[in-house]
Parts: C-alpha cells; structure tokens; sequence
C-alpha cells in the first residue's frame, strides 16, 4: 500500500520550551511511529535545527514552511533549500496560500523553488488551491490545472520525490473542512492532470489534504481513495490532536489492508 502522510505546519507559532514540549508529548503519547505513515513538522526556520535535534533517531522528519529559489548568492533575507538539508531539514512547504495571499508569490516562484528544494534534495511539498471566490466562480479547475502546471513544468522527472498538497483557501484556519466528497472530486481531477504527463507518476504521487483538519474529521477524509494523509495547521500545535489525527490516519490504513 501506499505510504501515507501525516505534515504539521506550525506556521509562525514556537519558541524553544514550547517546541520542545510539543515534541516531548508527541513523543510521549506517541513513542513509535507506524510504518505505513509517515509524520513530519515544520518549524518556523529558526527552530529548524532544534527540532532536527529533538526529533533525531524518533522517526519524526523535519521541514520548513518556505524556501528560497536559489542554492546561494546575493539573496538577502532569504534561506537557501541547502542551508535547510544541512541543518537537518528534510522537507519544504512550497506555495502555501499563506504566502501566495501575504508575500504575494505566484505559480511560476512556486515552480522555480520546488525545483530548488529538489535540488538540494528535499521533498517539496507542493501547495495547490482555489480560494472561495474562484470556487463559487466556477473556476476551480482552471486555477489547480494553472498552478498544477506551473509547478510540474519545472519538475517533471523528479519521481517519488515530491508529496502534493490540496489546500483550498477557504478551508485554511477557518474550521470548515471542505467535505470529504470535495475533497476526493479535487484529488481525482488533480490525479488525472498528473496523468496526463506521467500516469505511472501520477499513479505513485502522494496527494495530501490541508484546510482545518481535526481529530473530529480526519477518518471520513481519510478514507476517500485519493486522499493520501493530511497538511495540519492549528491542530499540529496540539500533541494530544496531532497524535489522534495519526491514529485516524493509520486506522485507514489498516482498515484498507
Ligand atoms: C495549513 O496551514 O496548511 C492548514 C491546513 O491550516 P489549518 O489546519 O489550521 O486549516
């Protein structure tokens, strides 16, 4: 079966102590991980290499929410994708809405930093979805194949080394879920994009959920066929949520078994 994922996005949350009782009382209810999931939290940068640290030897893989497009150079403030590799970092959250909404980036800095993150040996994870306005416009489909393109235009052979991510906007901090039965509709029509270029890529491609998922919802999203882990906000800054949406997560995966 194929490995599913469990991805904590602590955003602008954290300080040393309480990073490090998140991690102690995920590692306390929690004290081996599965194999048939993988859990990975990202940090805020400066807490990358403390939480390479903490997670060290646990299972528990590292990342961060953004990196630059460049290996090196004359970029100042920004953190290049192999300064986050040696630091002990392994993944990277790439074109959260977050950043298209407050940073303004667009599809194609998207593209340029998950072939960077690549480069440097991480797996993107590569953020993709409409806001309420595109939705209710109809135009849902066009702006996942838009921003579905511009990304996979710069990454075509990089096989089994990228987790994309279904995030609409709307669903984002705001406590309403999209509905299972959207969220399958969106991962399918996404699937099949992927297809289009690569169907044996396409048919491997780890495709997550991200927009207010809690313990409470987790199992119905979960259980939809192409839905293959969850991208978690809020609820990953709770040991106690975060560890029952794994468990959710893995009673799927036993029960497909
Ligand atoms: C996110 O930030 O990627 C996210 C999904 O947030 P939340 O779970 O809080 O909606």
């Amino acid at each position: 079966m194929k490995k599913k994922w469990l991805i904590g996005n602590w955003k602008m949350h954290g300080n040393l102590a309480a990073n490090k009782a998140l991690i102690a009382s995920i590692r306390a209810e929690l004290p081996e991980l599965d194999e048939g999931a993988e859990m990975v939290v990202c940090p805020a940068f400066p807490y990358l290499y403390q939480l390479a640290e903490l997670t060290r030897g646990t299972g528990i893989g590292v990342g961060v929410q953004n990196v630059s497009d460049h290996l090196q150079g004359a970029y100042t403030g920004e953190t290049s994708p192999l300064m986050v590799k040696e630091l002990g970092g392994s993944f990277a959250i790439i074109g959260h809405s977050e950043r298209r909404q407050y940073q303004g980036e667009n599809d194609g800095l998207m593209g340029r930093k998950a072939l960077a993150a690549i480069d440097a040996g991480l797996i993107p994870v590569i953020c993709v979805g409409e806001t309420a306005e595109e939705r209710d416009t109809g135009r849902t489909h066009d702006v996942l194949a838009r921003q579905l393109d511009a990304a996979f235009g710069y990454i075509r052979t990089a096989h089994d080394k990228i987790v994309l991510a279904y995030e609409p906007r709307w669903a984002i901090g705001t406590g309403i879920a999209a509905t299972p039965e959207i969220i399958q509709a969106e991962h399918e029509f996404l699937r099949h994009r992927v297809a289009i270029r690569d169907k044996d890529f396409a048919a491997r491609l780890p495709i997550i959920y991200g927009g207010s998922v809690k313990s409470a919802n987790a199992v119905s999203i979960f259980s939809m066929p192409d839905v293959d882990g969850g991208l978690i906000g809020s609820a990953a800054l709770n040991a106690t949520e975060f560890v029952s949406i794994y468990r959710e997560l893995l009673s799927v995966v036993s029960a497909a078994e």
